[in-house]
């Protein structure tokens, strides 16, 4: 099927005149879609991304009369589509030679296929700009074909589904979990009566983090570490006050300013490297992408881990969570023991402090009143992977075929409600399916800006 939207970056009036004469004279019954400022372009367009079949990009832009806001530049425009899939040709067409060429290497390492159109003379529009995009849209299917595309598997839509539901999980055990931080008394009884929170139920950075590693496997069909090292650096500057650990701003903030992330994940707690949650509070849905292959999902979680967490427990929780997904993805139905789970990840977790409280919640049976099992394994109130990654197995493990349950035995615990929620909810989403999540949370929680473009 044709796709018929042209999303132009431009912001001169006697330009924008000439893109809408040309457009419409090329192809009829296509829809031009103009941003005159790279935020509103960044915030908009992916909506428009799945039909797109050509964008045209200018870098320098003037603020427009009357506006507050800086209006960016077209490079911050490439930066961020190459964090989207690629889906049609790009057309750079600003005189900003240097700064073109910055424009065109993201585009490249993004997957795009792109153009240069030199705005010389004072009819490029209709005539060499014209030629370019009529070529362009000519070639149509082929031109929308990235060569990373090669390198995912060929059932990558089906792995795409899973993670996807892993990430409805994680988010909806993300935005349940943070509903519940309220004086003590309230929290006593709303999790003895079983009272939710009146909606919406806000996603945190687990959420927005997680975003940002689906959309990477979307794109790749693995974890390239710097395009995802920029992309959680990207969605923290948009959204800085979604509960991130003092930590994570630091390094999120040095990634953005351009510190290699080694360097910055390297630096934290005097060279250490951090070992909180946050990496493995995102990686579920890495898990239930590389469910049939226990190895690679090892690889994988420490990739997507490590250009946040340099320490080894940091890592270490990220690859146990995600080992346990993929063992629930690729048992889902077997009726196996649930406590396998822990098995899985424990055999392939490095050793340390996060394995060997791995151990420990295998020694606890399932049958055990969830408060006494923390008492030995934690609930995450030190905010260290070792604090909260054996729990939430365990309690993953312990209620693997209801959501429900699953979730409110969770903030039964305490300590860290929304990233213990988002790890058994991503988790336990890959046992009871997309029909297994409760409509009604689903609902409660608030839409999430999810890469609609990923395949
Ligand atoms: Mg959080």
């Amino acid at each position: 099927m044709p796709r018929h939207v042209i999303l132009i970056l431009e912001d001169n009036d006697e330009r924008i005149s000439a893109f809408s004469v040309v457009v419409a004279g090329m192809v009829p019954e296509c829809q031009l879609r103009l941003w005159r400022d790279a935020p509103s372009f960044m915030a908009e367009a992916r909506a428009w991304l799945p039909q797109a079949s050509l964008i045209s990009l200018d870098h320098d832009l003037n603020p427009q009369p009357g506006a507050s806001q800086d209006p960016g530049t077209g490079l911050e425009v490439a930066t961020w589509l190459a964090q989207q899939t690629p889906v049609c040709p790009v057309i750079v067409h600003s005189s900003n030679h240097e700064r073109v060429e910055s424009m065109v290497n993201e585009l490249r390492f993004g997957g795009w296929t792109w153009e240069r159109v030199g705005p010389w003379g004072s009819d490029w529009i209709a005539g060499a700009w014209r030629r370019k995009a009529g070529a362009l849209l000519e070639a149509g299917r082929n031109a929308r074909v990235s060569p990373l595309a090669a390198t995912r598997p060929v059932d990558h839509a089906q792995r795409m589904a899973r993670a996807r539901i892993s990430l409805d999980g994680l988010s909806v055990g993300d935005a349940f979990g943070e509903s519940f931080f309220c004086p003590e008394e309230v929290f006593r009884d709303r999790t003895v009566h079983r009272h939710e929170a009146p909606p919406p139920w806000f996603v945190t950075d687990d959420t927005v983090m997680a975003v940002s590693v689906i959309e990477a496997l979307g794109r790749d069909g693995f974890i390239e570490r710097l395009s995802l090292a920029r992309a959680l650096a990207a969605r923290y500057m948009l959204d800085p006050r979604r509960g991130y650990g003092a930590t994570a701003h630091g390094i999120l903030r040095q990634i953005h300013d351009d510190v290699p992330w080694m360097d910055a994940a390297g630096s934290a707690f005097d060279g250490m490297g951090s070992l909180g949650n946050g990496a493995a509070m995102r990686v579920a849905p890495l898990g239930a992408y590389f469910a049939d292959d226990p190895d690679r999902t090892v690889r994988e979680a420490v990739a997507s881990a490590e250009v946040t967490h340099a320490h080894p427990e940091g890592k270490a929780g990220a690859v146990a969570v995600a080992l346990a997904a993929a063992w629930t993805a690729s048992n889902r139905g077997n009726d196996l023991p649930a406590h396998l789970l822990m098995e899985a990840a424990y055999s392939l977790t490095p050793d340390g402090e996060t394995r060997r409280g791995l151990a420990a919640a295998l020694r606890i049976p399932l049958e055990t009143p969830p408060a006494q099992a923390a008492r030995v394994l934690g609930n995450g109130s030190r905010i260290s992977a070792p604090d909260t990654v054996p729990v939430c197995l365990w309690l993953a493990a312990r209620h693997l075929q209801d959501y429900r349950e699953a979730l409110w035995a969770t903030v039964a615990v305490a300590g860290d409600l929304d990233t213990n929620c988002a790890i058994v909810g991503g988790i336990v989403a890959l046992s009871v399916g997309a029909e297994g999540i409760p409509a009604d949370w689903l609902a409660a929680r608030e839409a999430i800006p999810f890469p609609e473009s990923l395949p």
